[in-house]
């Protein structure tokens, strides 16, 4: 963890979400190509909830483009461009993130347009605004995650503690090993709760992206499954 919350890409502003998705010079760079110029003034002065709803829901790009699908992958391409920078520093490059962006685009779309048939999508489209909700008045969450990198054959798992504010209270990361991802995931529910015993949290609601893990906690599992040891 950083001793500073500045940018250490241009060292210019706390590196908050709307610095590095959008505000970085690093980032503001590929908008400038992506947005359409007469929406720029939308774009870049959007607050952080309204900069999301307004890209998700209108087109502040070039006519021909799906927005919504570019703008998600922009910020994911964004989003993986400043991990590669801090993480493996000068190692990575590209060659032109605008171009890989609109092919990851073209990409993601192609794929989509397919469960179309005759005209109309197979079931009832919804369109879900998906975010972070605070736990009620007295309880503390938190979010917690498990990963892999199968290039290292190594496992970590981390997680951090909000209050009913949404304040930040604790947080948690663990090396753990050679292991499967599902390992990984229970790992990081048991370290939320090791963490809320030691803080003195009483109330406290465990969010997971795993629903595989989240079944494996809520049912009884035989004490045959490989994971039996962690979910006793
Ligand atoms: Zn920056």
């Amino acid at each position: 963890m950083a001793a500073t919350d500045i940018c250490t890409r241009c060292n210019g502003a706390p590196e908050d979400l709307l610095h590095t998705l959008r505000d970085c010079p690093k980032a503001k760079g590929i908008w400038l190509k992506l947005v359409h110029p007469g929406k720029w003034h939308i774009f870049f002065s959007a607050s952080r909830l309204n900069w999301l709803t307004i890209n998700l829901s209108s087109n502040l790009g070039f006519s021909g483009n799906d927005w919504d699908v570019v703008f998600a992958n922009a910020c994911w391409f964004i989003w993986r461009m400043r991990n590669a920078e801090i993480f493996y520093g000068s190692r990575v490059s590209y060659d032109d993130p605008v171009i890989a962006i609109l092919k990851l685009s073209s990409d993601s779309i192609r794929p989509m347009n397919k469960s179309i048939v005759g005209g109309s999508r197979i079931g009832p489209s919804v369109n879900r605004f998906i975010c972070w909700n605070k736990p009620e008045k007295g309880w503390v969450k938190f979010n917690v995650d498990g990963v892999r990198k199968d290039s290292l054959s190594l496992t970590a798992c981390g997680g951090l503690a909000r209050d009913s504010e949404g304040r930040f209270l604790t947080g948690f990361v663990h090396k753990l090993g050679d292991g499967t991802v599902l390992n990984a995931e229970l790992w990081s529910m048991l370290s939320a709760l090791e963490v809320a015993r030691c803080a003195g949290f009483k109330k406290v609601v465990i969010e997971s992206d795993c629903l595989t893990a989240v079944k494996l906690v809520n049912d009884s599992v035989q004490a045959m499954h490989p994971c039996s040891t962690i979910l006793s």
